[in-house]
């Protein structure tokens, strides 16, 4: 019998070790024979830790369970189907996953994340095997016409940036996998490491042998021990496997990978800042150009890729750009993992070709608010993501179609908020959050940000709140326009969305006008 019970961090956080435990001893003392895969999360955090037992119709859920449940999970005979009060029948026909369209994540939560055997039984590195017996351009090309675009936020084609690093001539030439996923309400990327390592490390050699580069860095958010700890459990087993380092499958190529921990600060998520702190400095902002494509780690060319967007590569190699490319809307192809948090009743992961619309992720997948108020905004895209009012609930998710209601998809994070949340704070927050984060290189943010806390305060404590409006307006203006990088540009996002879509929470509707 085998018996799944998840290692997700998200999971450990409710109990699972325990849970996990109290399963093998409890398996012990009544002599049934059970193998313990330790798996990642189905993405349902509601139901955390999730038990899944494997039946010949599939596997069948239980959950949540906490470790004094298990007793009472074996009398009620659950490794034969017995009827228990949390049984959640077959896991793949719970609506939340059947809805989905999980073609990244269709190992997620499946598999024991660091068994590379696992990986292989599951469609692993049928992509790398593809790509090794392709030319360098024949694989950008294969990439572009995916119409994959950058996941870390700026929505950028991956297969034109490859094609730069590709024609860049150097004795040297790096791929730098951004895994500093600090915005708020978002873990995909955390789950892709924890979950499936095995997929980010195949779409980085890949892109390895896509524009000649032989060294890659994983840049790993401190806070993330356990994706630290499996990527470089898997880096080990693809290297003895002879999936990296030198010679990878008698090929002759190279590509050697390692990980990163990451620095602890906001701005080390922007790329060039990025690069800065993998080379042991400060991480300050770099201007461009020179483009990091051309002049990056260590001033050699660099491809630089959010983790979603490079773990997409092995499926876009396996089944083809053609395949990928059927799903989504307009210029927005393939799947998004959209990570549904803050006050919703079922927060957790859900993939979903590009065109769901948020309403559909709030109500249909979230359930609506936790606390069973109406949802008042939502904030798309981390901290310097606008907040969305009810009015632009059926937008579709869509690069172009969020840019058109002045938002952002970003990095597809989303936090509800219900009707008890007062936006002026929000958008006092927003520029805190700046202020705190701001990396102190260019004066618009490093100043406006304070500026911006203080003219909020204003606001909020009535204060000439006409003449403060206005000028809250004018500093957002020279932020959106004189900031280096997106941290300064951004920001304004969630202020200016508070200000114009929930004007009733800054009092003086006249000066509003302005
Ligand atoms: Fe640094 Fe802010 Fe300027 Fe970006 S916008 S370079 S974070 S000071």
């Amino acid at each position: 019998i085998t018996i799944f019970v998840p290692r997700d961090s998200t999971a450990l956080a409710l109990g699972a070790n325990e849970t996990a435990a109290a399963i093998a001893k409890e398996a012990k003392a009544r002599g049934i024979d059970i193998k313990l895969v330790r798996n990642g999360s189905r993405g349902m955090f509601w139901l955390e830790p999730l038990v899944e037992v494997a039946t010949d119709a599939g596997r069948i859920a239980f959950g949540p369970i906490e470790e004094h449940e298990v007793a009472g999970l074996f009398d009620a005979g659950f490794t034969a189907g017995g009827k228990h009060p949390k049984a959640l029948g077959l896991t793949e026909e719970i609506p939340y996953l059947k809805k989905q369209e999980r073609l990244q994540f269709v190992r997620v939560g499946i598999t024991d994340p660091v068994s590379l055997d696992d990986y292989l039984a599951h469609e692993g590195y049928v992509g790398l095997k593809k790509a090794i017996a392709m030319e360098p351009a024949a694989i950008v090309q294969e990439v572009t016409d995916s119409g994959l675009r950058g996941r870390g936020g700026a929505a950028f084609p991956t297969g034109i940036k490859w094609k730069t690093v590709l024609g860049a001539e150097a004795d040297q030439k790096y791929i730098a996998c951004n895994a500093d996923e600090g915005d708020s309400g978002t873990f995909s990327d955390r789950m892709v490491m924890e979950d499936d390592p095995f997929m980010l490390i195949e779409g980085m050699t890949i892109a390895g042998l896509a524009v000649k580069a032989t060294e890659g860095y994983i840049y790993v958010r401190s806070e993330y021990p356990h994706s630290i700890a499996n990527l470089n459990e898997a880096i080990d087993a693809a290297n003895k496997a002879g999936y990296l380092g030198e010679n990878i499958l008698g090929s002759g190529r190279t590509f050697n990978l390692q990980v990163r921990k990451a620095a602890g600060a906001y701005v080390c998520g922007e790329e060039t800042a990025m690069l800065e702190s993998i080379e042991g400095k400060r991480g300050l902002v770099r201007a461009k150009p020179p483009l990091p494509a051309l002049q990056g780690l260590f001033g050699k060319p660099t491809v630089i890729n959010n983790v979603i967007s490079l773990s997409a590569v092995p499926l876009i190699l396996s089944r083809g750009a053609t395949f990928y490319k059927d799903f989504g809307m307009g210029r927005s192809r393939g799947t998004l993992p959209m990570q549904l948090a803050g006050n919703l009743k079922y927060g957790g992961l859900v993939e979903k070709a590009f065109g769901v619309t948020l309403r559909e992720l709030l109500y249909d997948f979230g359930g609506g608010s936790e606390s069973g108020r109406p949802i008042r905004a939502v904030q798309v895209g981390g901290p310097l993501g606008a907040y969305m009012p009810e009015s632009l609930f059926d937008t579709p998710f869509d690069y172009e179609a969020f840019a058109a209601v002045a938002s952002t998809v970003g990095h597809g994070g989303l936090v509800a908020f219900d009707d008890t949340v007062d936006m002026a704070k929000q958008a006092r927050y927003a520029m805190h959050f700046c202020a705190v984060e701001s990396c102190g290189k260019c004066t618009p943010c490093r100043i406006g940000s304070t500026r911006g806390v203080e003219v909020m305060d204003k606001i909020i404590a009535d204060q000439n709140r006409p003449q403060q409006i206005h000028l809250l307006r004018d500093l957002c203006d020279v932020m959106v326009t004189g900031s280096l990088c997106a941290m300064g540009n951004m920001t304004p996002f969630p202020v200016l969305s508070a200000l114009n879509h929930f004007p009733e929470d800054f009092g003086d509707q006249k000066a509003l006008a302005n």
